[in-house]
């Protein structure tokens, strides 16, 4: 005779991705202080998973050379060329910072600027 009353029992098939959906969604109502306390929890109770999502929140931006913004350098020469809208939007090289908001010195090499775009890393590679 079975019992009238069934214990709930765990899911033969549980929906993995509707699980991950509510997760997903709790998170995105979450409030910033919901999730730091959420955070330090879980750094409580499982050490090793809080590593993983943090390495995974705050990447070392440095390690990752696709993450870098391409800067113009001149290719016969290397030195930094930009435009210089207050000198008929030509391409000049220049001495100084390569920000947009940074000094910026225009000189002649005595060659014309050739233009090209390349990541930090190949700049460094490259000349
Ligand atoms: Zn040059």
């Amino acid at each position: 005779m079975s019992p009238i009353i069934t214990r709930p029992s765990p899911e033969a098939h549980p929906d993995r991705d509707a699980a991950a959906r509510r997760r997903a969604a709790r998170l995105a109502k979450a409030t910033t202080a919901q999730m730091q306390a959420a955070l330090a929890f879980l750094s409580m109770i499982d050490p090793e998973a809080f590593e993983i999502a943090m390495t995974a929140a705050t990447p070392d931006l440095a390690d990752d050379p696709e993450d870098e913004d391409p800067i113009p350098l001149c290719a016969t020469c290397g030195a930094p060329v930009a435009l210089f809208p207050d000198q008929d939007l030509t391409w000049l090289h220049y001495r100084g910072t390569p920000s947009a908001s940074g000094p910026h010195h225009p000189y002649n090499p005595g060659h014309t600027p050739n233009p090209a775009w390349y990541l930090p890393h190949e700049a460094a590679e490259e000349f």
